[in-house]
């Protein structure tokens, strides 16, 4: 009998990660966990990552929801759906390039 437990993890919502003051510490450990189950590895440059993950918080607080932090949001909700992070290109841009648009995932 398989006595492992499915642990269904919730991801934090978008206002969960702009109240909270460890809403960086959340939003690292979502795109961690994202990455490594799509087989992907972080960035490994820290300060890198940093302002990427700022990024990412400043249009949580400014537009409503994890746009790109290295695409321009049009304000436009239908077609900015596509630029929430992980974006629709990410899985293409990793395969042909090793990396997405902002080099947030990378290839391991
Ligand atoms: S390019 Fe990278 S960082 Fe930007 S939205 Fe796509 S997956 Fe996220």
């Amino acid at each position: 009998m398989d006595t492992k437990k499915s642990v269904k993890r919730k991801k934090p919502s978008n206002k969960d990660l702009q109240d909270s003051n460890k809403g960086k510490k959340q939003l690292l450990k979502s795109l961690r966990r994202y990455a490594r189950s799509a087989g992907y590895k972080l960035q490994p440059d820290k300060k890198l990552l940093d302002t990427l993950i700022t990024g990412e918080l400043n249009n949580i607080k400014k537009h409503g929801d994890r746009y790109c932090p290295c695409r321009r949001v049009s304000g436009n909700k239908e077609k900015d759906k596509n630029i929430i992070c992980p974006c629709i290109f990410h899985k293409d841009e990793i395969k042909k390039q090793g990396f997405c648009h902002c080099r947030l995932f990378l290839k391991k």
